[in-house]
C-alpha cells in the first residue's frame, strides 16, 4: 500500500482529540493529541497499528487552529511516527510560536535535528523484544537534552538489561533526561519491572504505566 506523507503545508491526520496525557512526566495533564498517519517500523507490541495508513489530509493551518481553539496548553504530536511527515516540523514550530508546550513522541529511527529546540522529544528506544532494535539511531540518543524523555518498552529481563546498557553507554542519567520504563501489556507484570528498578535505582528512572488504559480500559482510540 502506498503511503501518503502529506507535505510541508498539509498533514495526514489519523486522530485529533483532547484527553489526559497517559504517560511520562506529564501523566495526568490535559493534552491535545495530534496523531499523524504512518510509521516505517513494525514493533511487535504496537498498539496504534490503525495509524499506519488511516488518515485524512488536512491543511496545517487548520490543524493549528483546532488545537488552539481547545484552550489546552499542552500538545503531543504522536503517531505512527509523526516525524516521517515533512509537515510535522512546521506544525511543532507553529504551536510553539503560539505559546503551547509541545512534545513529540518519536521511535528513534528518524532524524530529529531540525525539530524546534523548544519541543520536548519523547524518544522511544526500541528494545530487542520489539524486533526493531536495529533501527535505533545512536546519534539521536547522543543529542538528547535534560528536557527530553527516553522511554523503554520492556517485554522481559533481556529488554531491561538492554535499556540499562543504553542508558550507561549514552550517559542518559547524567544528562538528566527522564528515563521511563513501561512493561509490555500482557507480557511483563508492572510489579516485576518495579522490582528490577529498585534493585539498582537511577535518579531519573520511573515506572511508566499508561494511565489512559486504566481510566478507559475498553477504548482503543481517542484516549
Ligand atoms: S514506532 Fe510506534 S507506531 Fe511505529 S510500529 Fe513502533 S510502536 Fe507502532
Amino acid at each position: 500500500m502506498v503511503r501518503d506523507r502529506g507535505s510541508e503545508t498539509e498533514l495526514v491526520v489519523n486522530e485529533l482529540y483532547a484527553s489526559v496525557q497517559g504517560e511520562g512526566t506529564r501523566a495526568g495533564q490535559p493534552c491535545m493529541f495530534v496523531r499523524l498517519t504512518g510509521c516505517g517500523l513494525r514493533c511487535r507490541w504496537c498498539d496504534t497499528a490503525y495509524a499506519f495508513y488511516e488518515g485524512q489530509r488536512r491543511p496545517l493551518d487548520e490543524v493549528v487552529s483546532e488545537v488552539l481553539a481547545s484552550g489546552i496548553e499542552f500538545v503531543l504530536l504522536t503517531g505512527g511516527e509523526p516525524l516521517e511527515q515533512p509537515g510535522c516540523l512546521n506544525l511543532a514550530k507553529a504551536l510553539c510560536d503560539a505559546g503551547r508546550t509541545v512534545a513529540v513522541e518519536t521511535g528513534g529511527h528518524v532524524d530529529t535535528s531540525a525539530l524546534d529546540p523548544r519541543v520536548t522529544r519523547i524518544l522511544d528506544v526500541k528494545c530487542p523484544g520489539s524486533k526493531m532494535a536495529k533501527r535505533n539511531r545512536p546519534e539521536e540518543l547522543d543529542s538528547l537534552r535534560a528536557t527530553d524523555e527516553v522511554k523503554f518498552v520492556v517485554a522481559d529481563r533481556a529488554d531491561f538489561d538492554f535499556a540499562r546498557e543504553v542508558i550507561a553507554r549514552h550517559g542518559l542519567a547524567e544528562r538528566g533526561c527522564a528515563l521511563l520504563f513501561s512493561p509490555v501489556h500482557g507480557e511483563l507484570e508492572p510489579a516485576e519491572l518495579a522490582t528490577w528498578l529498585l534493585e539498582d535505582p537511577l535518579p531519573s528512572a520511573r515506572l511508566n504505566l499508561q494511565l489512559h488504559k486504566l481510566i478507559w480500559p475498553r477504548a482503543e482510540r481517542g484516549v
